[in-house]
């Protein structure tokens, strides 16, 4: 990583990153991180996982608002995915499989886009959250590194987490209430039923 020293520590030059990123708050987490290290972030929006399709727009319009608060450029897709991702984890309701499939589906979208768009280093917003499996990213974020020769970024952001989501709150972005995957809605809701 190119950096320079200051009193503060290593901080990075400017580095052009690809950063996935999956919704507001988490949005929020990560990205003010990245950019006070001196990273300068693409946004990409590209989750497939989100179901049903009004919470899917509602997310994706979360991301490209917060991405105009922060004046950061957003590469977006609109590719409701629920049938693919039904159909690819259908086989296997374990949640941990589901999970990693759900992990690295976006990761590898994000890394080969990144290394076939000439960016130097990718990451995903998904890391911010407590409630995802951060060992599990990371070491898809790795080998995936390694694969396509583009560095994956790790940043541990969840001790701000709470601060992140009121700040989220504050400026009117969408905050979802269940992880995302049309499976996971039900787990969030059968209690209720
Ligand atoms: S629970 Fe969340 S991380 Fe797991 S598969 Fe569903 S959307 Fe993906």
């Amino acid at each position: 990583m190119i950096c320079k020293q200051s009193k503060e520590g290593c901080v990075v030059l400017n580095i052009k990153i690809l950063l996935h990123t999956c919704c507001g708050p988490c949005g929020v987490a990560f990205t003010g991180g990245i950019i006070k290290e001196g990273f300068a972030p693409v946004l990409l929006w590209h989750n497939p996982n989100i179901h049903p399709f009004t919470e899917y727009k509602s997310r994706r319009g979360a991301a490209l608002d917060f991405a105009a608060l922060y004046q950061l450029p957003m590469e977006a897709d609109d590719f409701y995915g629920l049938r693919k991702f039904v159909g690819d984890v259908a086989a296997d309701g374990d949640r941990r499989a589901r999970c990693a499939y759900c992990y690295h589906a976006r990761l590898a979208h994000t890394a080969k886009y990144a290394a076939q768009n000439g960016y130097t280093a990718f990451s995903t917003t998904l890391l911010a959250s407590p409630y995802q499996d951060f060992e599990a990213i990371c070491k898809f974020g790795r080998e995936l590194a390694e694969m396509y020769g583009c560095e994956f970024v790790i940043r541990d952001f969840r001790e701000g987490f709470r601060a992140a989501m009121d700040e989220a709150r504050k400026m009117g972005l969408y905050m979802q209430k269940y992880c995302g995957c049309i499976f996971s809605e039900e787990e969030r809701y059968r209690k209720f039923f």
